[in-house]
């Protein structure tokens, strides 16, 4: 394993952007192979830091590699050994995903900074165009973001991600391949979007119903909507076929996304 920090190339990471470097090229490559790259293909990185899954990127000769870093230092770095590559200087959270991700033929890989993951994910699914998403996060987020309806991991988040995307967990990796080690387990998960995928509107309008009904998470979904004063409330969830004594952690999401398109407006925030 190398680890350039000894070296004196780099500055001492910053814990404050979710630097944890991977410095073991095998699981590097084991993650660039899950994106399966053609020579050709276009490909986002988010967070390339050192540079970990770059070099095993760019031997694969894609079409146009854009990479996305938030510390300039770094991307300085990465513009100096790699000329061929598109760098991005920014914040990932604030990246316009929905403007400049618009063909479905990009590939997105990033080992991501643990504290932007999740709301990232969220953005990226619902938002961009790519035809698949290999990403690196904490173990328990990925554990969300695949859970099933029943489990105690199971939330919006798995709804919203699930209803926008097919998301598998790949494989786990235990904090000693990163310098500094993080305290936690990390998860590599592969995302394929659906064909067919909310609206914008219907995306919105399912974050609000989720937001509603998971802050109330152990109640039934009956008494959820009644506290809300929704009118009918009864008569909707029959047409539904949903079971008013049913409590949103067992609702699966297809039954959400019909939910949230009957919902009147004036109810979700
Ligand atoms: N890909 C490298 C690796 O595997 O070793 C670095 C991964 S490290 C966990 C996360 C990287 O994301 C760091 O390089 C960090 O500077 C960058 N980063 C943190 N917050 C970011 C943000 N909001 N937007 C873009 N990059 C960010």
């Amino acid at each position: 394993m190398n680890d350039d920090s000894q070296t004196g190339r780099y500055a001492p990471a910053k814990r404050s952007l979710g630097q944890n470097f991977l410095v073991d090229p095998n699981i590097s490559r084991k993650i660039v192979d899950a994106l399966d790259l053609k020579p050709g293909d276009r490909v986002l990185e988010i967070g390339p830091g050192r540079g970990a899954l770059t070099r095993h990127v760019a031997d694969r000769a894609p079409g146009r590699y854009v990479v996305l870093e938030m510390d300039d230092a770094l991307a300085d770095e990465l513009e100096r050994q790699y000329p061929g590559i598109e760098v991005v200087r920014g914040d990932a959270m604030a990246y316009p995903w929905g403007r400049l991700l618009q063909e479905d033929d990009w590939k997105i890989v990033g080992n991501l900074p643990y504290n932007i993951a999740s709301p990232l994910i969220w953005d990226i699914v619902s938002q961009a165009a790519f035809a698949r998403a290999v990403f690196m996060v904490q173990l328990e987020a990925g554990q969300r973001l695949v859970a099933g309806p029943g489990g105690r991991d199971y939330g919006a988040l798995s709804v919203f991600v699930q209803s926008h995307a097919q998301a598998e967990l790949l494989f786990k990796v235990p904090p000693q391949v990163f310098r500094p080690q993080p305290k936690v387990t990390s998860a590599v998960l592969r995302f394929f979007l659906h064909p067919q995928r909310p609206t914008q509107v219907d995306a919105m309008r399912l974050s609000s119903t989720l937001r509603m009904c998971f802050q109330q998470r152990r109640k039934q979904l009956g008494t959820i909507l009644k506290s809300k004063n929704i009118p009918c409330f009864a008569a909707l969830l029959q047409s539904l076929d949903i079971d008013p004594m049913q409590r949103p952690e067992t609702l699966a999401p297809e039954r959400f996304q019909a939910l949230a398109k009957l919902l009147p407006s004036d109810f979700l925030a």
